[in-house]
């Protein structure tokens, strides 16, 4: 099937509600575009190197998001343009992206990565971790980020009632801060879900998707 096809079946599959981004990481430049003409403007990619390039040589109402793990020392090369940042993992993370948002006079829209997967590999906060961070003063004076949500990653299994499981952590977490810190006007994005999981992601309470292979093809 082509990409627009691709696109065509995912978008005719999840609510409007839930927003599609369609992660184009390691794809060349001519497969965005299809993409583009289809009518996709969420672009999700995970290198910095990567996103700086595409973002000089695409269209310029194109939304990009970083859904990667991001290094502080390349915060400043996206902090100009970056729609939204998917995987903040860490206070030090959370200062830079702070900083480098007060010296391009904006507020950068960012997710706090939480860690659910078994595997130990994957980033993120775990539970304790992220309410102590929330709770922190050092985290409430960055003015200059708008903490939108959460982000997440289920284990890569085969395995539905895990995922699932992970997913319904994710989601209760989310629904405790929305409670307990946030205003839901602003606190209102849960990305989760990918090519293998996204149906599961969204009965859990997903409203972020990140798509890459099941639009693009598997990655070489
Ligand atoms: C690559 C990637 C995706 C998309 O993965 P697919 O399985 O190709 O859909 C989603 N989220 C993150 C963080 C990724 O790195």
């Amino acid at each position: 099937m082509s990409i627009v096809e691709n696109l065509a079946q995912i978008k005719s599959s999840i609510p409007d509600k839930v927003s599609l981004v369609a992660v184009s990481k390691t794809k060349p430049d001519n497969l965005l575009e299809e993409a583009y003409q289809a009518g996709q403007r969420i672009f999700g990619e995970n290198k910095v190197q990567e996103l700086c390039g595409k973002f000089e040589r695409l269209p310029k109402d194109i939304q990009w998001h970083m859904i990667g793990h991001l290094q502080s020392n390349k915060v400043k090369y996206i902090a100009p343009f970056v729609n939204l940042i998917h995987a903040v993992d860490s206070l030090k993370l959370a200062k830079e992206i702070n900083k480098q948002a007060v010296k391009n006079n904006r507020t950068i829209n960012v997710l706090l990565q939480i860690h659910i997967a078994e595997e130990s590999a994957k980033f993120g906060f775990n539970q304790k971790e992220i309410f102590d961070l929330i709770n922190s003063n050092e985290f409430n004076i960055l003015k200059n980020i708008n903490v939108c949500g959460l982000m997440g990653m289920a284990t890569f299994t085969d395995n539905t009632s895990q995922i699932t499981s992970e997913f319904k952590r994710l989601k209760s977490i989310f629904d405790q801060l929305k409670i307990q810190k946030y205003n839901p006007d602003h606190f209102k994005t849960l990305s989760m879900g990918m090519s293998g999981d996204y149906q599961i992601a969204i009965k859990e309470g997903s409203n972020m998707i990140r798509v890459g292979s099941a639009i693009f093809g598997k990655r070489g």
